[in-house]
């Protein structure tokens, strides 16, 4: 692997978005849009099959600019062409693709690279020349490199699930299809420059348990594959090119945080009772169908929230065949028993990957995300129906929807699922015709009409990583507002309390599946505002069932009525800051020294 030969060392602070510490060298990802790259070194036949991918994806790139070329042409007439005669000549130079190919060649790198090599050093040569128009040829450099690495990435390519050493991702974003085409028993954490704590990177992040740290900022600019790194997931920073004094203090931090984390994480199945024994039940949020083994480690009671729409990564613009989606829910449904699991249907777009043909939103997260788009895209959305209503062989599968904001998507969902039962009842096909549909109240609209929806839906689900979302309009993934992002802001405890009040009232059960169930201090508030049951990634159940277990809520339940009346989210921090350690000092005093 390359090494950086600038040995100034860097700190940067981020958000601490999947604890613990990776001591690694980084792996650099490229980004042209959505599609993701990276530094490679390749054998010498590997060498001889990339100047192939290379002179392929230039043939390509030339075709399509010759269709873009000619439909402009037919539009506004023959003016314009010169831009584009621009590009094609680069296409042609035969100069350019020389270079290229012999970085393939001499460096052993991938193309992808060969291309970000030579594109970044042609465009800063124009970009130092002072007849203005030459200078603005670096755009058209950038251009065309644009087109040559999105068709170099629809080809076949390297192979990212076969990484041959361990690395730390280092990238603008990381997109959950990267991470589902990663091979993570080489990764050992992330860094990246954009996203919030509820991004879904970040949740895939802790989901797999590895350590990473989001909203960098500038950590690609300053990070170069090859280079030392140390990722402070617990602390929220990333050390770039540390000396080796630091590397070694980190790798004892590393080995204490791992000793610690194994405490807690001992097996242990008691449940998680307040001391004042009233019992609290903790499900699990699954991703990716390998987590479903660890549930019982952990010991997650059934699943709260499948994230069914993580079946697409990297396989856009395929979708997952009634077949196999069957498979996954009948695994889910069997390795969950009686405690069962709860499907969310496809919750796809927004900050997750969307269909082809919907990606261009000037806004995606008030778009046709989530429900609206399996509404849409019905024939999708009947597939899955059909599949979860199979695959319900021992009767404890729920279906919950994602996004709604009026109770007509619930009527319209459910009449869905009702001309699905008939459809498979006539065609002789064996289904389970008992399957709970839950609504998650994700949008303020919902959360006020609560109550309306109590009384049609089976169960309510709060997805309190939109809901904040969308009641303080704060993008989740956005590291600019992170800190906006409050989850014991004072309006989401109120809204929270609303819920449970109305909840209550209509005899609905209530859960909740947002990340703050995830945090032990957030999650012992929700138990205290009277949440009772919680789902969350199943790394994190040992540590807020802990927490769980030292509170008494006789005295935590007065703590949160006060805490609604605040004004401000630092005073409900600072009265949680000031009373939780009181009223249960041992788990407070182990949880500080976690950071
Ligand atoms: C939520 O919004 O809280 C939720 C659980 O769903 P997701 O994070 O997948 O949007
Ligand atoms: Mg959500």
């Amino acid at each position: 692997m390359e090494s950086s030969n600038n040995s100034r060392d860097v700190r940067i602070k981020g958000l601490a978005a999947s604890p613990g510490i990776a001591v690694g060298r980084v792996l650099r990802l490229d980004e042209r849009g959505r599609h993701q790259f990276y530094y490679m070194e390749v054998s010498a036949q590997q060498a001889r099959a990339e100047v192939k991918r290379l002179r392929e994806a230039f043939a390509e790139a030339r075709a399509q600019v010759k269709e873009i070329r000619s439909k402009l042409k037919g539009e506004l007439g023959g003016q314009h062409e010169y831009i584009l005669d621009a590009h094609l000549l680069m296409l042609e130079d035969k100069h350019l693709i020389g270079e290229a190919e012999r970085e393939i060649r001499t460096l052993r790198i991938n193309a992808e690279w060969a291309v970000r090599n030579v594109a970044d050093r042609v465009a800063g040569a124009y970009r130092h020349i002072r007849d203005p128009y030459l200078r603005e040829r670096a755009s058209d450099i950038e251009d065309i490199a644009t087109r040559l690495l999105t068709t170099l990435s629809g080809h076949a390519r390297l192979n990212m699930s076969t990484l041959d050493r361990d690395v730390v991702i280092v990238a603008e974003t990381l997109w959950p299809s990267t991470i589902g085409e990663l091979d993570l028993n080489h990764v050992l954490g992330f860094a990246t420059d954009t996203g919030g704590l509820t991004s879904h990177s970040a949740i895939i992040a802790r989901a797999v348990g590895l350590p990473a740290v989001v909203g960098l900022r500038e950590v690609t600019r300053n990070a170069q594959t090859g280079d030392a790194i140390i990722v402070d997931g617990t602390a929220g920073e990333v050390l770039l090119r540390p000396a080796k004094q630091g590397i070694r203090s980190y790798i004892e931090k590393r080995e204490r945080d791992r000793a610690r984390r194994l405490e807690t994480s001992d097996g242990s199945t008691e449940p998680a009772v307040t001391i004042d024994d009233v019992r609290i039940k903790l499900r699990a949020n699954v991703e990716l169908p390998t987590e479903v083994e660890s549930l019982s480690l952990f010991g997650a009671e059934g699943i709260g929230l499948y994230r069914s729409e993580f079946l697409f990564l990297n396989r856009l613009p395929e979708l997952p065949a009634e077949e196999e989606q069957y498979d996954v829910y009948r695994r889910l449904a069997e390795a969950t028993g009686d405690d069962g699991a709860s499907i969310r249907v496809f919750d796809l777009g927004g900050d997750k990957l969307t269909l082809e043909g919907f990606e261009d939103e000037v806004n995606p997260a008030l778009g046709l995300r989530a429900i609206r788009l399996s509404l849409k895209a019905r024939e999708i959305f009947q597939t899955q129906v059909r599949a979860i209503l199979r695959a319900n062989s021992t009767g404890h599968l729920r279906i919950v929807l994602p996004l709604i904001s009026t109770l007509g998507e619930v009527r319209e969902a459910k009449q869905i699922i009702d001309e699905v039962k008939e459809e498979l009842a006539s065609s002789g096909v064996t289904y389970n015709p008992n399957l709970p549909v839950g609504v998650m109240i994700e949008v303020p609209a919902a959360a006020l009409m609560a109550d309306k929806f109590a009384r049609e839906a089976d169960f309510l689900s709060v997805g309190t990583n939109d809901l904040i979302q969308y009641l303080l309009a704060v993008d989740r993934a956005n590291e600019n507002v992170a800190y906006l992002y409050q989850p014991l802001h004072p309006a989401v405890l109120r809204t929270i309390a609303h819920l449970v009040r109305v909840a209550q009232k209509a005899q609905a059960p209530l859960e909740l599946c947002g990340e703050m169930a995830a945090s032990p201090i957030q999650a012992v508030a929700l138990v205290g505002l009277g949440i009772r049951t919680l789902s969350l990634a199943p790394t994190s159940i040992p540590l807020v069932r802990n927490a769980i277990r030292s509170i008494d809520l006789s005295r935590l339940r007065p703590l949160l009525s006060e805490a609604v009346k605040l004004a401000t989210t630092a005073e409900v921090e600072a009265l949680l800051g000031k009373h939780l350690p009181r009223q249960a000092p041992q788990f407070f005093a182990a949880l500080s020294s976690l950071g």
